[in-house]
C-alpha cells in the first residue's frame, strides 16, 4: 500500500464541491487528505487522474472511486478496445474491456 494525495479534494480534505456545506469533508479520503492505494497503481485513466466522474455529475469517479489511481497487476499494454482512454466511444461509460483503466494485462509471448 501507498499513501497518495487524494485525487478528489487534491489533498485539502474538504468535499471540493461544497455539497453539503462549505465545511463538508472530502467522502473519497475522510478529510485526511491523503489515500491509500495498493501497488503497483497507475493515473485512472477514465478521470485522467482527477477522481471526479468525467461527465460532470460532482461525484466521484467509478473507476477509482475518486482517488485518481488504479491499481493494475502485473503487465500491461494500452487497452485496444478504447484505445487508452478507459471511454466506451459512444456512450463515454467506462470501457467494458479495461473497466476504464485505459490497460489491459498484456498477452503473454507465446
Ligand atoms: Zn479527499
Ligand atoms: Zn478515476
Ligand atoms: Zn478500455
Amino acid at each position: 500500500m501507498s499513501l497518495i494525495t487524494c485525487a478528489f479534494c487534491k489533498g485539502k480534505g474538504k468535499d471540493p464541491f461544497n455539497l453539503l456545506s462549505e465545511l463538508a469533508t472530502c467522502q473519497v479520503c475522510g478529510g485526511k487528505g491523503k489515500v491509500e492505494v495498493k501497488e503497483p497503481a497507475i493515473g485512472c485513466a477514465y478521470c485522467k487522474g482527477t477522481g471526479v466522474y468525467p461527465h460532470g455529475s460532482r461525484i466521484t469517479c467509478t473507476v477509482c472511486n475518486g482517488k485518481g489511481m488504479v491499481t493494475v497487476k502485473g503487465a500491461t499494454e494500452k487497452c485496444p478496445r478504447c484505445k487508452g482512454t478507459g471511454q466506451e466511444i459512444e456512450s463515454g461509460l467506462s470501457c467494458i474491456k479495461c473497466g476504464g483503466k485505459g490497460v489491459v494485462r498484456k498477452k503473454e509471448e507465446a
